[in-house]
């Protein structure tokens, strides 16, 4: 087994994700520009990082345009 690991040689974090500062995801809501996505509901296609968009009746993952109707 030979694996070349380099050698951190500088300041390069990779950690940090371009994370707002803020309040955590404690809420239910997450309001991301004019959208508001409830439940934390993510893409099942994306993975959960990926929220989907709310609508009227349905939500929408912008990314992979993955449609999950909402039934009440
Ligand atoms: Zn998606």
């Amino acid at each position: 087994m030979t694996e070349t690991k380099p050698k951190a040689s500088g300041g390069d974090k990779k950690a940090a994700s371009g994370k707002k500062k803020g309040k955590l995801a404690s809420s239910v809501y997450t309001i991301s520009g004019e959208k508001i996505t409830r439940k934390n509901r993510s893409c099942p296609k994306c993975g959960p990082s990926i929220f989907m968009g709310v609508h009227a009746n349905r939500v929408m993952c912008g990314k992979c345009r993955y449609v999950e109707f909402i039934k009440k």
